[in-house]
């Protein structure tokens, strides 16, 4: 764990990352994490010496089980609300669709569901493109389809910063777009990337990635940008 900004904290576990993002009525969470998530947080709550801060919701990215594995056990812990694309509806009781490439992902979620003890929820909001939380003086929820149709990040005004899910992975000069087999539809995710940077963020928050400062990713995304319209293909295989 780390604090990446006075209010963010950077829950990391060795593939996958998730946020608690602090106001001044507590926690909000950005994803809840994947194996050994809820334990990986309450740590980082007690080092970080946030522990007594009520979690009061849970903001979903997108339907992906490393994503919401632990949202119904974390929000039923907390007595947190959940807010998450509409969009997604059908991952978060286990029932998406996963058509050509993807049926594979589609494959290890359904293994990996049982296996993780995934519990199904229902989100208290439902969110579309624009929506703004009443969280931390305004958390907006941005529509980057692609990797999935309801695929949001999230982006937090006052301090110019987006939580951005997977639109992209951000491991050093290896910052890729995620593989074809997780995206629903690769077209997108090309234009989502540009709707990100219209934004002009002062930093990036992605849930897979390296320890690098919030800007670095920006960085990272106008590069891998710049390579993608040389050629054109969002996402490889
Ligand atoms: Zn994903």
């Amino acid at each position: 764990m780390r604090l990446i900004h006075p209010a963010i904290l950077q829950i990391r576990a060795p593939a996958i990352c998730f946020y608690a993002l602090r106001d001044s009525r507590g926690l909000i969470l950005i994803d809840g994490g994947f194996i050994g998530g809820p334990r990986l947080l309450s740590r980082a709550l007690r080092r970080s010496g946030w522990q007594d801060e009520p979690i009061q919701g849970i903001v979903v990215t997108h339907g992906h089980l490393d994503h919401i594995l632990n949202v119904n056990y974390l929000a039923k812990k907390y007595h947190a609300w959940i807010a998450a694309p509409r969009l997604d509806a059908d991952y978060y009781v286990g029932k998406a669709k996963y058509t050509g490439k993807t049926r594979i992902t589609g494959w290890l979620e359904a293994v990996g569901r049982p296996l993780l003890a995934f519990r199904r929820f229902t989100p208290d909001h439902w969110l579309a493109d624009g929506d703004v939380l009443d969280v931390a003086n305004g958390l907006t929820a941005v529509h980057l389809p692609g990797h999935t149709a309801g695929h949001m990040g999230f982006w937090w005004k006052q301090e110019r910063l987006l939580f951005s899910g997977d639109l992209f992975v951000s491991y050093g000069s290896r910052a890729q777009f995620p593989l074809n087999i997780l995206n629903a539809n690769p077209l997108q995710i090309r234009p989502s990337a540009l709707k990100a940077l219209a934004l002009k963020p002062a930093g990036i928050l992605p849930n897979h990635c390296d320890a690098a400062e919030p800007p670095v990713h920006v960085k990272r995304l106008e590069q891998l940008l710049e390579r993608h319209t040389l050629a054109p293909h969002a996402g490889h295989s």
